[in-house]
C-alpha cells in the first residue's frame, strides 16, 4: 500500500453479504448479478468470481465486449452470461464464440434471432435468446402487440430456445408509485406469452418491492455493491467500495479567504481546512462540493471544494494530521449520501471510481 495515494478498497466479503441479503428477500427466485461497466467500476473479474463462489450462475452485462471480458474472467466456470444490448447486426458470431446469450430488445433483433434459430435447427441445434418485453418503461423491449406477433411467426416458439423473458421497472426506487403495479400487471400478461421461459422483472430496487415482483429471477446490480433500494443508505447492506486519500496539508483560513478556483468557497470565520490528495479524477464527483462530506477523526467533515486532484474539507478543531487517510466513500460515507450530494445515483458514483486510486481487494476472489 502506498501511503501517498488515494486507495480504493473493495470488500468482497461485503459483496457476499449483500448477495445473501438479496437472496433472503427474493425467496425462491434466483439472484442473478448485473456486472456491466466492469462490475460497476469495481473490477468484473474479482467481483464475478466471488459471486460465482457464492452461487451466482447468471450474469448480465450491457455490451458484447463486456460479455467477452466476463467470459474470459470466469475461465471455464459454468455460468449463463446475458448481453442486454441483444443481437446487434454483425455480432452473432462473437456472441456464439463466447457463449453469450443475447437479450432481444427490438423487433429487428427478434427477427434476426429467429433466422439464427432456423439456421441452427437445420443443423440439428438450437439458438438461445432471452426476450425483453416492455412493461411500461419505454426504453427497451417488445410491446405486447410486437411480442404476440413474434410468437405467431413460424418457428418462433419451437426453433428458438427462450430461457428467459424479462422486463425492467422504471420507478422501483419509489415503492408507492402506481407505475410499479401497472408494470407488474403488464409483465404478467407479457410473460404468459412465453410459457416455457423463466421470468424476471426486478433489478435491485424491484427485489425490495415485495415477493410478487421477484418471479423466477431478480437481476441485482447496485445493491450488491451497497446501494440502497430507495436511493438512501439501507442498514441491511454493507459498503463494498471504500475510497480513502491522504491529508497533504492543513491550512488556517481567515474570514474572506477563498479556497481553490473562483468563488467555490469563502471562509466566513477563522477555520481549519485539510487539503486531501483526491479529486474528481479519482471519482469524487465535483458536484458534491458544498453538499457532501468526508469522514475523518470519527466525524463528518464538510466537502468545501473538489478539484481534479485535490479537495478541501472543513476539519474544525478535530485531531487530524498530515498523512492521515480521510474516508471519501465507504461505511461512514455511504454511496447514496455521496450520490444525493452530487445530484446523481449510486450507480454513477461507482462507475466513476477511476483507476488512479490504488486498488486493494479484501476477502477471497
Ligand atoms: C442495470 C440493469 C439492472 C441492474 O440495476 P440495479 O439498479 O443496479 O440493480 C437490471 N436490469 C437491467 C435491464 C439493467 O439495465
Amino acid at each position: 500500500m502506498s501511503p501517498d495515494r488515494a486507495r480504493l478498497t473493495i470488500d468482497l466479503d461485503a459483496l457476499a453479504h449483500n448477495r445473501a441479503v438479496l437472496a433472503d428477500i427474493s425467496g425462491a427466485a434466483e439472484v442473478a448479478a448485473v456486472v456491466k461497466a466492469d462490475g460497476y467500476g469495481l473490477g468484473v473479474g474479482p467481483i464475478a468470481r466471488r459471486l460465482h463462489d457464492e452461487g451466482t450462475r447468471s450474469f448480465f452485462v450491457a455490451r458484447l465486449a463486456e460479455g467477452e471480458a466476463l467470459r474470459a474472467e470466469l475461465r471455464g466456470r459454468d455460468a449463463a452470461v446475458y448481453v442486454l444490448d441483444g443481437l446487434i447486426p454483425g455480432t452473432a458470431d462473437r456472441l456464439a464464440a463466447s457463449r453469450l446469450t443475447p437479450v432481444i430488445a427490438t423487433v429487428p433483433q427478434a427477427d434476426a434471432a429467429l433466422a439464427q434459430a432456423v439456421a441452427a435447427q437445420a443443423l440439428g441445434g438450437r439458438y438461445a435468446a432471452a426476450i425483453q418485453v416492455d412493461s411500461g418503461m419505454n426504453r427497451q423491449g417488445l410491446s405486447f402487440e410486437e411480442a404476440r406477433a413474434f410468437i405467431a411467426s413460424p418457428g418462433a416458439l419451437d426453433a428458438l430456445d427462450i430461457p428467459l423473458v424479462m422486463s425492467h421497472l422504471g420507478s422501483a426506487t419509489e415503492p408507492r408509485e402506481q407505475r410499479n403495479r401497472d408494470q407488474l400487471a403488464r409483465f404478467r400478461e407479457l410473460r404468459a406469452l412465453f410459457p416455457e421461459a423463466r421470468a424476471s422483472l426486478a433489478a435491485s430496487a424491484g427485489a425490495f418491492l415485495g415477493a410478487e415482483y421477484s418471479h423466477d429471477m431478480v437481476r441485482a446490480g447496485v445493491s450488491l455493491f451497497g446501494g440502497g433500494p430507495e436511493e438512501r443508505p439501507d442498514p441491511r447492506l454493507r459498503a463494498v467500495a471504500t475510497l480513502t486519500a491522504p491529508v497533504l496539508d492543513i491550512r488556517n483560513l481567515q474570514p474572506g479567504d477563498r479556497v481553490g478556483y473562483g468563488a467555490a468557497f469563502t471562509a466566513q470565520k477563522p477555520m481549519r481546512v485539510a487539503i486531501v490528495g483526491a479529486g474528481y479524477a479519482d471519482g469524487v464527483i465535483r458536484a458534491a462540493m458544498g453538499k457532501g462530506y468526508a469522514w475523518a477523526a470519527s466525524g463528518r467533515r464538510r466537502l468545501l471544494t473538489v478539484n481534479m486532484d485535490l479537495l478541501a474539507i472543513d476539519i474544525g478543531g478535530a485531531a487530524i494530521d498530515i498523512g492521515d487517510h480521510v474516508e471519501l466513500l465507504g461505511p461512514n460515507v455511504p454511496l447514496d449520501d455521496l450520490a444525493s450530494a452530487a445530484g446523481t445515483v449510486a450507480h454513477e458514483v461507482l462507475v466513476r471510481l477511476s483507476p488512479r486510486a490504488e486498488r486493494i481487494y479484501l476477502g477471497a476472489a
